[in-house]
């Protein structure tokens, strides 16, 4: 009996221990508490009640008396801003720079948030004013790269260029494949222009950037063929095959006419036909038949095109091939073979042709930069099948 009664006491004496644990806490969580001044609270009660114009001013009292609670603002400021409420993040890092108090490195980052925060809004101007205004601060590298960004949005491509020649100077990242897709960019708006001078100048540019830039090759085929110059239209479009074979899909009319300009018109079915066999893709394959019908027969038309979906399918592609066989058959069979054949394009007509090879992004159009993830030059013409 005496030994059961002596285990009575063991819950006791636990509970003991963890009543002067928890004394012990409370006391350290008091003492915490009175150590915050009372413009935390408050301003932790205006920002509960979304009156966030007072709980600024409140932080603003609180980071002045307490030098740690500037991070506490900054890291509020820089949340508001992930959240998508940039006028609050914008207007507490705004009443950070505004202060002469503050010291240099906290200064700078909160000149670093507010530029993010202006680029977040879309004002543009105001956000590369900042990150300008960051040069030879701490946060130059981080300021100069989303400046670059910024300057893209903009279209200032030649700002961007010498925003990008500063990040390569600093980091010594390689930024030759952004700036070669500036001088593609400066490129195209003069071949527009009927300024061939400037197109030449921003393709040598854009060269020796990036020596394997498929768009370099592509624009070089534009200005050529645009000036009947045969012999730089069939070097730029060897060029083209050697870097990119997909991409001879965004130009497939142009190769017909110039080899029919040149008089060998087969030549550009080979050579759109040599393209999809290094590269099987849906819109290269659908550019080839139109080829092969317009400069060869339909019969051969249709051999190319069943000898392609037998290695291949395609479900887009077998709609082609009834519509191209319903023509040797009766009206009442043909009838039937048009029918299916539409059922199978309205099932497929918004299969896109290209899609990114970073992030995965489908459009039925190419983009130099994709829309979904921002990279440049990663469209591919999407492969039969898919
Ligand atoms: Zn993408």
């Amino acid at each position: 009996m005496e030994f059961e009664a002596w285990w009575l006491l063991v819950p006791l004496g636990c509970f003991a221990l963890g009543w002067f644990a928890a004394r012990v806490d409370i006391r350290y969580v008091l003492q915490d508490a009175r150590a915050l001044p009372s413009a935390y609270f408050r301003g932790l009660n205006f920002l509960l009640r979304e009156q966030h114009d007072k709980a600024v001013e409140s932080f603003v009292d609180v980071s002045r008396r307490d030098p740690h609670a500037l991070d506490l603002q900054l890291a509020l400021g820089s949340l508001f801003r992930r959240q998508g409420r940039v006028g609050e993040a914008t207007s507490i890092h705004q009443s950070l720079v505004d202060r002469h108090d503050l010291p240099k490195e906290k200064r700078e980052l909160a000149q670093f948030e507010l530029a993010q925060d202006f680029h977040a809004a879309g004002l543009f101007d105001r956000a590369e004013t900042v990150y300008e205004q960051l040069a030879g601060s701490t946060y130059e590298a981080e300021a100069v790269t989303k400046l670059a960004s910024v300057l893209e949005q903009e279209k200032a491509w030649q700002k961007a260029i010498a925003a990008r020649q500063r990040i390569q100077k600093l980091s010594g990242e390689p930024q030759g494949r952004f700036i070669a897709q500036y001088h593609c960019e400066l490129a195209e708006l003069a071949l527009a222009a009927g300024d061939t001078a400037n197109v030449t100048r921003h393709l040598t540019d854009a060269s020796s950037a990036n020596r394997n830039s498929a768009r370099v090759a592509l624009i070089a085929f534009k200005a050529a063929f645009k000036a009947d110059d045969k012999p730089a239209a069939l070097q730029a479009l060897s060029e083209l095959k050697r870097t990119s074979p997909g991409l001879l899909v965004l130009i497939s009319d142009d190769i017909v006419t110039l080899y029919e300009r040149l008089g060998t018109p087969q030549e550009a079915v080979a050579q759109l036909a040599s393209a999809q066999d290094e590269i099987s893709t849906t819109l290269g394959l659908s550019r080839l038949v139109d080829a092969s019908i317009k400069l060869e027969s339909r019969d051969i038309a249709l051999s190319r095109l069943t000898r392609a979906l037998r290695s291949q399918p395609s479900a887009r592609e077998v709609a082609r091939l009834l519509e191209l066989e319903s023509e040797k058959h009766d009206v009442n069979a043909a009838h039937t073979m048009n029918e299916v054949a539409l059922l199978l394009r309205n099932a497929t007509e918004k299969t896109p042709g290209f899609h990114c090879g970073h992030c995965g992004f489908r459009a039925p159009r190419y983009y130099w930069k994709c829309p979904g993830c921002n990279e440049w030059e990663s469209f591919r013409a999407t492969p039969l099948g898919q």
